[in-house]
């Protein structure tokens, strides 16, 4: 599997800081900030710093301290969100993910109760 990275896309110009966004966290690593179109009281996207199109090839490139720095970021969001009561993660990929901005970002959604994951 081939990725190539878009760096025009809209995460890109928010790490360049060439754009705007409401940071909730930030570390070596990972960025976090609020989602522009909330699906649930709580709706942030965790992302990486390094230019990675997808969950996918963030698992099979990413340095390992890539890896444990986008998670930190995670665990820290968690915490600073009070999600305890829990949250989905939600990571959606190409086409048939329908994934719209291709750097990859992890949605951190909960703050209320979710329906299920997908209808039946
Ligand atoms: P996805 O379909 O998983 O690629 O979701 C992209 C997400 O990025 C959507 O939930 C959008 O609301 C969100 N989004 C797009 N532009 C921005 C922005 N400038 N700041 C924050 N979130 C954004």
């Amino acid at each position: 599997m081939e990725y190539a990275y878009d760096d025009q896309n809209i995460f890109a110009k928010i790490l360049r800081g060439e754009i705007p966004n409401n940071t909730v966290f930030e570390n070596d690593h990972a960025l976090a900030f609020n989602d522009i179109a909330p699906q649930a009281p709580v709706h942030l996207l965790v992302i990486p710093k390094g230019a990675y199109v997808s969950l996918d090839h963030f698992a099979r490139d990413a340095s390992v301290d890539e890896q444990a720095g986008f998670f930190a970021a995670v665990a820290e969001v968690c915490k600073i969100t009070g999600v305890d009561d829990g949250f989905r993660a939600i990571a959606n990929t190409r086409t048939h993910g329908v994934q719209d901005v291709p750097h990859f970002h992890l949605h951190i959604i909960g703050g209320a109760q979710l329906g299920r994951m997908l209808p039946k």
